[in-house]
C-alpha cells in the first residue's frame, strides 16, 4: 500500500488516514517524530486493511461512472451474487448482466472497481485476449488489483480461487476445473459464457 503523509502544524494529536485511490493518506501533527511517523503508518494501515468499507459499495453506481470515464459498455444490470464461491466476477455477454461476488465488497473501493471494469471490458472482448487487457489497463490500477486478487485467493480455502472471472466459460454448476485463464492460448478456459 502506498502512503502519502501531510504534517499540519495546526494538529496536536490526532493521526487520520483515508484511502483515495488506492493510496493511504495520512495527517500527522507536524511534531511527531519519525519514530511515530512510522509507527503510525503501521497501525493506520492494518487497522484500514481490517475495516473494509462500511457498507458495500453502490456497485451499479461505481459500474456508470467507470463505463463513461473509461469508455466502456454500461452493463444492462449489476448486483451483488451470495452464490458465487469460486468467482470475484462474472458476465454474461449476451444479457449484459455483470455479478460480483459478496465477499468482494470487503475489498478497497480500488480492487472493486478492477473487478467491475474486468466484467465491463467482457461486455466487449468475451475472451481475455490482448484487446480485452487493453480494455482492461484503461483503469490505471488494474495490474495491481490483480496482484491483490491472486493474494486473496492464495489465501482463501482451496487455494487455487481464480482471480475474478478468469475463466468465463466456466459454468457455476459445471464440474470445477483448474483455471488457466491466464494462459491465453487456452480455447477451451475463455469461450464466452453461456446460460
Ligand atoms: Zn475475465
Amino acid at each position: 500500500m502506498d502512503v502519502e503523509v501531510t504534517r499540519s502544524p495546526r494538529r496536536r494529536k490526532t493521526v487520520e488516514a483515508r484511502m483515495i485511490d488506492g493510496v493511504m493518506h495520512l495527517a500527522i501533527p507536524a511534531s511527531m517524530t519519525a519514530a511515530e511517523e512510522s509507527h503510525w503508518i503501521d497501525v493506520m494501515r492494518r487497522r484500514l486493511e481490517r475495516q473494509g468499507p462500511a457498507s458495500p459499495p453502490d456497485i451499479a453506481k461505481r459500474a456508470a461512472a467507470l463505463s463513461r470515464r473509461l469508455g466502456l459498455p454500461m452493463p444492462r444490470s449489476i448486483r451483488w451474487s451470495d452464490r458465487q464461491k469460486t468467482l470475484w466476477g462474472s458476465c454474461t455477454p449476451r444479457t449484459g448482466a455483470i455479478r460480483l461476488a459478496s465477499s468482494v465488497a470487503a475489498f478497497p473501493a480500488w480492487v472493486v472497481d478492477y473487478v467491475i471494469v474486468h466484467e465491463l471490458a467482457h461486455l466487449v472482448e468475451p475472451r481475455h485476449d490482448t484487446a480485452f487487457w487493453e480494455l482492461v489497463s484503461r483503469y490505471s490500477l488494474s495490474e495491481r488489483a490483480r496482484g491483490y486478487l491472486i493474494a486473496k485467493g492464495e489465501g482463501a480455502p482451496g487455494g487455487d480461487q481464480p482471480g475474478c472471472d478468469e475463466d468465463p466459460g466456466q459454468d457455476q454448476e459445471a464440474p470445477r476445473r483448474k483455471s488457466t485463464a491466464r494462459d491465453q492460448d487456452a480455447p477451451a478456459a475463455t469461450a464466452p459464457r453461456v446460460e
